[in-house]
């Protein structure tokens, strides 16, 4: 991995997109060592000068201090932040910054409402700020996202991220505690997370953990996506391949298979109590 240290200059990036439950990203790195081969992030970088997303991270070491100058001036208790957005706040080199710590300080200072989500079970160290945050934000929502059960799957797929076993302890420790959980079973994995057992485990995962909500979504395949994720087919599981091709003529996975799979995990999400709607605990602005 090669690390390079920059200087932000602006903090926040503010999204136009309607329809987000959240206002701003706030990315405290640029490129994810998690290297999802799904990652919707990858053509970020190439705004870097830089090809490689999992292997050239950047880190901005004046982020904390930014983020207080920016909320300072301008004030967004009414907005709220998104950590993360085209990396993961708790990638591997988070361990040797540790920037986090730095950036909920100022989260917490200024009462900042906030999203964090992560596929690292590394997020349990900052449990302790996180809450605190919670006790003086109006919203605070944490969540894990967990696409699949299967870890010969998810060292290949989601190569730097934690384990499924490992997020979905780090899911548990967030219970009883006073932000808003959820857990992300986003992309669903067909072949990979759409068999009868991976979907009732998680389901049952978000329960035992008692999440607020739990949120689904199907695997999309971009333009620029798809090739990658059929290379990694071809190299890995190629026995899904043309599977992948039928079910994927478009971006989006077929309808009629979209909504079997929409409709079993309504069906268990019915049988283990477990909510999926995030709406109503957002922030009346
Ligand atoms: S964790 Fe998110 S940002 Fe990081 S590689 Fe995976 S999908 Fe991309």
């Amino acid at each position: 991995m090669k690390i390079k240290e920059i200087e932000a200059k602006v903090p926040l990036y503010k999204h136009k997109k309607k329809g987000l439950p959240y206002d701003y990203d706030l990315n405290i790195y640029r490129g994810c060592s998690h290297g999802c081969v799904y990652c919707y992030g990858r053509k970020s970088h190439k705004y870097l000068d830089s090809d490689n997303f999992e292997g050239d991270i950047f880190v901005k070491i004046n982020i904390a201090e930014k983020l207080d100058e920016y909320l300072t001036n301008n004030h967004l208790k009414n907005n709220i932040i998104n950590l993360g957005g085209v990396c993961d706040s708790y990638q591997e080199i988070e361990n040797k910054y540790r920037l986090m710590p730095e950036v909920l300080k100022v989260l917490i200072k200024h009462k900042q409402p906030t999203i964090i989500t992560t596929k690292s079970a590394f997020i349990k160290k900052d449990l302790a700020l996180i809450e605190e945050l919670s006790n003086s934000a109006e919203y605070v929502n944490t969540a894990l996202t967990i696409t699949n059960v299967k870890k010969s799957v998810t060292n290949i797929l989601e190569a730097g991220a934690s384990l499924p076993e490992d997020r979905f302890e780090a899911l548990k420790m967030l219970k009883g505690r006073s932000m808003y959980t959820a857990l992300h079973f986003m992309p669903i994995l067909p072949y990979f997370s759409d068999d009868e057992d991976s979907l009732e485990t998680i389901v049952k995962w978000a329960s035992e953990a008692e999440v607020d909500y739990m949120l689904s979504g199907m695997l999309y395949l971009t333009k620029n996506i798809k090739p990658r994720y059929y290379k990694f087919l071809s190299e890995y599981y190629p026995e899904y391949l043309d599977q992948y091709k039928k079910l994927y003529k478009n971006g989006g996975a077929d309808k009629t298979y979209k909504s079997t799979i929409h409709k079993k995990l309504a069906e268990l999400r019915k049988k283990y109590n477990v909510n999926n709607s995030y709406a109503k605990f957002l922030p009346n602005k």
